[in-house]
């Protein structure tokens, strides 16, 4: 079985996070580390790695994932303007190995911000 790692620990309530929205599929915290003046994470309470290994079962549970942004956008006043960012693997900067979505808000984004080096 695949490590448990710290999401899932805030899933549990073994570690504290400053939750935003949760439900029966997914919790929303902060970053503890924003990149913006808002920066949310969106985590599915499954622990997936990474988002190359959800296959056809976990169709639904992506489509939650994706309207809970939405919810929770509204829910933070940024419905107008944000970004959703989901890193996948080491290379791409991924650190956390629990599939999640990040929300980025209230940040002027410039238009080559998506560029890779
Ligand atoms: P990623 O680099 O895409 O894997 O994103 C992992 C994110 O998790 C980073 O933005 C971290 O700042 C954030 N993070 C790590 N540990 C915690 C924590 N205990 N509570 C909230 N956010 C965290």
């Amino acid at each position: 079985m695949a490590e448990e790692t710290i999401f899932t620990k805030i899933i549990n309530g073994d570690i504290p996070a400053d939750i935003v929205y949760q439900d029966e599929l997914c919790i929303c915290i902060k970053d503890i580390n924003p990149q913006a003046p808002t920066h949310v994470l969106v985590i599915p309470r499954q622990p997936i790695p990474r988002l190359v290994d959800a296959n056809e079962e976990d169709k639904a549970l992506l489509g939650h994932l994706m309207i809970s942004v939405g919810t929770i956008a509204k829910q933070l006043g940024v419905e107008d303007a944000f970004r959703v960012l989901i890193n996948n693997g080491e290379d791409a900067g991924q650190t956390v190995f629990h599939l999640h979505l990040h929300i980025l808000a209230n940040k002027k984004f410039s238009e080559d911000s998506l560029a890779m080096s």
